[in-house]
């Protein structure tokens, strides 16, 4: 499941640098995610980066964008390669 980032966002700019797939990006009036390239930090980390480090805790999950454990990692295999 991806990711999503909703309107209480405060445009601090501290989960941007943090994903480590490039899913984040500012939108026209707050971040947004992009549900093609978020895994849940899936291959990288145990937790969500971006759900860490935000301030106001407005990054839950994507009810829209539902995928299992195993389809997050072969979105990570298909944009990082195995190893
Ligand atoms: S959960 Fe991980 S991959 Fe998804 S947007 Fe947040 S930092 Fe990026
Ligand atoms: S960390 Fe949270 S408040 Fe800051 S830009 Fe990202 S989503 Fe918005």
């Amino acid at each position: 499941m991806s990711l999503m980032i909703t309107d209480e966002c405060i445009n601090c700019d501290v989960c941007e640098p943090e994903c480590p797939n490039d899913a984040i990006s500012q939108g026209a009036e707050i971040y947004e995610i992009d549900p093609s390239k978020c895994t849940e930090c899936v291959g990288h980390y145990d937790e969500p980066q971006c759900q860490q480090v935000c301030p106001v805790d407005c990054i839950p999950h994507d009810p829209s964008h539902q995928e299992s454990q195993d389809e997050l990692h072969a979105k990570y295999i298909k944009m990082h390669g195995s190893k």
